[in-house]
Order: C-alpha cells, then sequence, then structure tokens
C-alpha cells in the first residue's frame, strides 16, 4: 500500500511546482489531479521492508545454503518465499574496503563472489549492490522470436519481464530495501515456474535485467510506461516496411501485482492499439473492466481469484499434468524439428551434438484421440465448486471446438468467433498465438 506520508509528500510537490500555472489559469484542477496521479509510487500490496544488516545476513545465509528450494532449509531463505539475489550480485571487500579479486579458470582476474569472512574484516559491498540495482535498465523489452502466419505476415513477439514470485528493490526516496512480491496468486505454478530455475538464475545479466525492471517500475511507474512506450515507437520505425506486427507478451516471469500496475499495460496498449498486448495472469483484477490487453487467466491461480471470474466469458490457459514418453506415444510421433524458415534444427550439446533435433507431432488419429480425452476430461470439469461472485462453475469442452496449434494457425480470425476454441499446445514446436487470439478460449498447454 502507499504510505499516507507518500500520498502527503507527493501532494505537496506537485501543487507547488503548478501554484503559478494554477493562481494564472493556465493549468485545471483535473490536470493538476492526474499530475498527482501520475506522481504517485506504485501501489505494491504485497511488500516489505529488509534493513541493511538483514541483507547482509541474508546475502550470507544465501551462499552458505545454496537457493535450492531444499525442504530442510530455513524458510526464511526458501527460493518461493524470498527473493532470489544472483551470487556474483553482491561484491565482497576487503578489510580495507576495496573488491577482493580471484583468478578465475581462464586465469583472469575476477571479483570474488564467495562468502564474506567478518572474522578477518570483509563485508559485502551493499552500497555497490544498491547502487547498481538502481540503475536503469537499458531495454524493458526484450526480443522473443518471430511467428510467420499462414497469410505472409510476421508476428514479432516481444517479452516484459520482473522476477518470478518475490524481487528485491531499493525504495530510492530513502535507500531502504524491500522486498516485493510478483507473483502474490501463484500457487502450484511457482514449483515447474521455469523463470525459477535455468538461465534465469544461472547468469547474472538475467537477474540485473529483471531485478533493475522491478526496481524502476515500483520508483518510476510514469519512467517505466515512458520507456516501454519509446522502445514501442522504436521499434514500429524500425519494422514500418516489411510488413510484421509488433507483438508484446506481459510477463514472461512475474504477473501484475496491483491494479495500479496493470493500469500501465492498459494505458500502453490504449496509445498503442496496432500492437497486440496480451499476458498470463493468475489475479482476478485485469478482468474486471474492458481493456485491449488480451489477457488469459491461468486455472491453477487461487480460488480466491478464481471466484471473482466468470470462466464462461474469459480467457483461459489450462496446464495439463506431465505426460510421460509413453503417454505422449499414444497420440505422437517423434519427427525432425525445423526452424520457422525451413531449416533442419541441430542438437547442441551432448553425444547426439550436430544431429537433427526430433519433437512429438500429432498423428492424424492420435489428435482425435487426444482431442476427445480433452472433452471428456472436463466435461463438467468445476472451474471452482460454489462460493465468490459466480457461483458453482463447470468447464464444458466441446470436441469440435477442439484445435491443434496448426489447425488455428489455418482457421482465420473472425471476430464473431469470440472464445470459441480451445487449442491444445504441445510440449515443444508451437508457439505463443493462441493466448493472443480473441477466438481462443481455452489454451491447453502439455508439459512433458
Ligand atoms: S505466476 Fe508465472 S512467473 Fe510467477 S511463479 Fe507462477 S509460473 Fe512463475
Amino acid at each position: 500500500m502507499i504510505s499516507l506520508h507518500e500520498i502527503k509528500r507527493t501532494i505537496k510537490s506537485v501543487v507547488s511546482e503548478s501554484r503559478r500555472d494554477l493562481k494564472r489559469g493556465r493549468i485545471k484542477l483535473s490536470e493538476i489531479y492526474e499530475m498527482i496521479m501520475e506522481a504517485l509510487p506504485l501501489d505494491i500490496p504485497n511488500a516489505g521492508p529488509m534493513s541493511a544488516q538483514n541483507i547482509e545476513k541474508y546475502i550470507k545465509d544465501r551462499k552458505v545454503y545454496p537457493y535450492s528450494g531444499n525442504k530442510k532449509v530455513d524458510p526464511n531463505l526458501d527460493k518461493y518465499n524470498r527473493p532470489f539475489i544472483h551470487k556474483g550480485a553482491v561484491d565482497v571487500l576487503d578489510k580495507e574496503g576495496n573488491p577482493i579479486m580471484v583468478k578465475n579458470s581462464k586465469g583472469k582476474l575476477v571479483r570474488y563472489a564467495g562468502i564474506a569472512d567478518a572474522r578477518s574484516g570483509e563485508r559485502y559491498d551493499i552500497d555497490g549492490f544498491r547502487k547498481l540495482l538502481t540503475e536503469r535498465p537499458k531495454r524493458i523489452l526484450a526480443e522473443n522470436g518471430k511467428m510467420k502466419k499462414s497469410s505472409g505476415e510476421t508476428e514479432l513477439y516481444y517479452n516484459i519481464g520482473i522476477p518470478a514470485l518475490h524481487g528485491l528493490v531499493v525504495d530510492e526516496s530513502t535507500g531502504d530495501f524491500i522486498e516485493v512480491t510478483t507473483c502474490p496468486n501463484a500457487g502450484s505454478c511457482k514449483v515447474y515456474c521455469y523463470a525459477l530455475r535455468g538461465n534465469y538464475i544461472r547468469f547474472e545479466a538475467p537477474y540485473w535485467n529483471a531485478a533493475r525492471k522491478l526496481n524502476f517500475l515500483v520508483n518510476d511507474p510514469t519512467g517505466f510506461k515512458n520507456q516501454v512506450a519509446t522502445e514501442v515507437r522504436y521499434l514500429q520505425k524500425r519494422h514500418q516496411k516489411d510488413n510484421s506486427k509488433l507483438v508484446v507478451r506481459w510477463h514472461d516471469a512475474g504477473d501484475f501485482f496491483s491494479p495500479s500496475y496493470f493500469k500501465i499495460a492498459k494505458e500502453l496498449a490504449d496509445e498503442f492499439p496496432t500492437i497486440d498486448w496480451y499476458g498470463y495472469t493468475k489475479a482476478a483484477h485485469p478482468f474486471k473492466d474492458d481493456s485491449n490487453v488480451t489477457m488469459n487467466f491461468s486455472y491453477d491461480a487461487k480460488p480466491d481469484q478464481k471466484y471473482q471470474i466468470d470462466a464462461h466469458k474469459t480467457k483461459l490457459a489450462i496446464t495439463l499434468p506431465d505426460f510421460s514418453d509413453a503417454e505422449l506415444a499414444q497420440y505422437m510421433v517423434k519427427k525432425p524439428k525445423f526452424d520457422d524458415k525451413g531449416k533442419p534444427v541441430l542438437v547442441k550439446k551432448g553425444p547426439k551434438k550436430g544431429t537433427q533435433e526430433l519433437e512429438w507431432d500429432w498423428t492424424p488419429q492420435g489428435l482425435k484421440d487426444f482431442k476427445k480425452f480433452i472433452s471428456d476430461w472436463y466435461r463438467n470439469m468445476p472451474f471452482i465448486r460454489g462460493g465468490g461472485e459466480y457461483g458453482e462453475q463447470l468447464l464444458t469442452v466441446e470436441p469440435e471446438n477442439i484445435l491443434s496449434y496448426q489447425e488455428l494457425m489455418e482457421t482465420p480470425y473472425k471476430p464473431e468467433n469470440k472464445l470459441k476454441y480451445c487449442v491444445v499446445i504441445r510440449p515443444s514446436g508451437d508457439g505463443d498465438v493462441a493466448a493472443n487470439r480473441k477466438d481462443v478460449w481455452i489454451s491447453f498447454l502439455m508439459y512433458h
């Protein structure tokens, strides 16, 4: 929540800056109101302070007990409860205050990313960490591939991501560290969340990228929005002549943790109506009013959010349980994989390096059987049992409205087919177009 102090401080500063214009009637009260709303920091419902002393202990403990999600680890260090900090993000200083340097495997001198030994006067460079965290990200939109449509048009996908589950920011008006819950409605998804593992946490660059975006957003939401707008304008100009469409996905990691955050997305979508803006969420608030952002509500959201959703009027994303090889083999065969230019995709590592990658693809009968399996499974499947604004809600999926991703790509978009189709997305090889089309009601996401 924004504190009363923040509200008073913002009103005072906006009014004092506009005093002269107000007196001379050069500015309206409604404009002052807009200026105050823009100047207020972002509303963050799930945030708490972390003192500099506590952060030093947290960094040390995290290095002693690695970020593993292991149940034996102190719950205060559990990756599901606390923010991730990359092990290389905080320098260790010697007792003279100089960064400790060590040789890496190539013999190059690099900053020591280990554990500070307080007995010998070593400490963590918290001021340096604060300074790095408050640097503005160079880019907010990250390129995420192309998609060629049957119409010949190319769609260019960009992502906006923030840290998954929890993040750490600096309150730039005080210098204090604040923990922010970025996915307040995440449930079981945190267990399979790809943004809590792999390259998202292995390398330092993606860590800084996401952490700085969140810090920017929280401290200067208007600046954040303006930077997205500037990047979008630049991309529009760059792709003016090549028959391509820009598509921006909110949150390859993170979620709309507050309505005031979603307001930014809405305003951007209104400002750039020719761009497709879409995203997945586990929050109900983005569906309260109409917006030009195509949102997909995740089925595994918490019940208090599901109670607020009318499932038959809402675009949904349902993650299917993990399929084993044997289960997939009932419906699919493994086929050689090609990229969007038709070139064979080769294995990059391991003993099969250089050979063509394989991926699961439907057999004609397998696809028919899978559609039946899905419609049987979701015939009278409860979206949520009893209670809430809409009471008991059942999902009924008709087999004739279920499409494979390929079939969707061959189906022209017609606005009158709003929320008509249910699309099955294979474990790999399919894109994200279903989540961005308004004629798709449910995206069934397969896992393997
Ligand atoms: S809501 Fe998304 S980003 Fe957040 S934990 Fe779940 S899967 Fe990960």
